[in-house]
């Protein structure tokens, strides 16, 4: 059987994904979420002509020259909500995002000014039109602010809220169960007898589902029987929106995934051509939850993660599938395995505008403690058999979102 490429593997899965039911939430929660329908502004922004400095609000035609002196109305701070008048041959004082006065036309900045509060004096003549922001010049009512599929983030806050939004229609984040098997693994915190490891898997999987901008919803635990498997795999169903099994995928003997699924139409397990993370499952476990079967290793399980799980929770999401690699250039080689994918954990460094990476720990897929000094993977080629220094990588960090 010819084994498929990671890029081929990601695509099929995240064909298999739908864009999950769209919910209407507060914008206060919306961050991260994706809208469903394009956003329209209640009013326009600005929603008054104002004044753009603290100043003098004037007709132009009464300050044609410097040294005309006016008497000055009154002074208009921001947040004032009476209606003014402008009489000709005065003048407001003025506070920036203060409503103009009618009749005025143009704003004289202060520091062409006496500063005078029963009159004022001017430096300079009044150019029409100065330092006034127009009601509307920004956004008008009923133009679309944000069109439908924009990831709402920071930069988005101000003209959502300040157009009038106070709440939105999203795609929500999809709700993940992890659920970790072997007979060997210990909850953290549990002393362990010899043979025995501490689940590490569980804990990291929900971190990178929250990291990648989801939501845990379950973390199980299952032996290494198909019959407690299938039991977890139950209870979590429910619960959430897909699901991740780590362990049990390999050619073993107690391989639960194996057993409770293999030959059935539900999970069908695939070799990937990729060093580390070659064994993976795949399937629906009931009409609407998919069921991602990690392999156990810990570095396999975070590099399938990144690889494959999370294009296809971005795409139920409703975000852009694929990663956003980066190039970095290698500061020195190392051979790879021949004949797969390599993704090799690696430093990255920016170096003025650019970014180095460096090949950081080694590559078995068990060696915790070397992901744990890696802040990046690199993804060599299977036709590439040597990284040789000074050659292009395509990186994507493990301190973002993985996308
Ligand atoms: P498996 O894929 O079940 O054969 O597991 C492969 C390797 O990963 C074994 O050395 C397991 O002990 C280890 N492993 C499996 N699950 C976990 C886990 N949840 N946390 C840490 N290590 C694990
Ligand atoms: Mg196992």
């Amino acid at each position: 059987m010819t084994m498929l490429t990671p890029q081929q593997y990601a695509d099929r899965l995240a064909a298999a994904m739908r864009r999950l039911p769209t919910q209407q939430v507060p914008v206060q929660r919306a961050r991260g979420l994706v809208l469903a329908a394009p956003v329209r502004a209640q009013h326009r922004l600005p929603g008054f002509d104002n004044s753009a400095m603290d100043g003098y609000a004037v007709r132009a035609q009464d300050v044609t020259a410097a040294d005309v002196v006016l008497p000055v109305a009154g002074c208009i701070p921001a947040g004032r909500t009476d209606r003014l008048q402008l009489e000709p041959g005065t003048a407001w004082q003025i506070m920036t995002g203060a409503p103009m006065p009618d009749g005025a036309d143009s704003i004289v900045q202060v520091e062409l000014t006496d500063g005078g509060t029963e009159q004022v004096r001017f430096d300079a003549a009044a150019v029409p039109g100065a330092s006034v922001r127009r009601a509307g010049e920004d956004v008008e009512a009923g133009q679309v602010v944000l069109q439908a599929d924009t990831r709402i983030g920071a930069r988005h806050m101000g003209a959502l809220v300040g157009s009038g939004a106070t709440s939105v229609e999203v795609t929500p984040r999809p709700r993940v169960a992890v659920i970790s098997t072997g007979d060997e693994l210990q909850a953290p915190g549990i002393p362990l007898q010899h043979g025995q490891i501490t689940d590490s898997n569980a804990p990291m999987l929900s971190a990178l589902v929250e990291q990648a901008g989801f939501e845990v919803a379950f973390v199980g635990h299952s032996d290494d029987t198909a019959e407690a498997l299938l039991a977890v795999v139950q209870e979590a169903a429910p619960l959430a929106d897909a699901i991740i099994t780590t362990g049990g995928v390999s050619a073993g003997e107690f391989e639960p995934l194996k057993a409770a699924f293999e030959g059935g139409r539900a999970v069908t397990f695939e070799r990937i051509a990729m060093q580390p993370g070659k064994p993976q499952g795949f399937g629906f476990v009931d009409e609407t939850t998919p069921l991602f079967a990690l392999p156990g290793n810990p570095v396999s399980a975070l590099v399938s993660f990144v690889m494959f799980v999370a294009p296809a929770l971005r795409t139920m999401a409703g975000r852009p599938t694929s990663a956003r690699w980066g190039t970095a250039t290698a500061v020195e080689g190392w051979r790879t395995s021949p004949g797969r994918a390599q993704i090799a954990r690696v430093w990255i460094e920016a170096d003025g505008p650019y970014l180095n990476a460096r090949v950081s720990g080694g590559p078995g897929s068990h060696l915790m403690g070397g992901l744990a000094a890696a802040n990046g993977l690199a993804w060599i080629d299977a036709e590439v058999d040597e990284v040789r220094a000074g050659d292009s990588l395509r990186v994507l960090s493990l301190d973002g979102e993985f996308d």
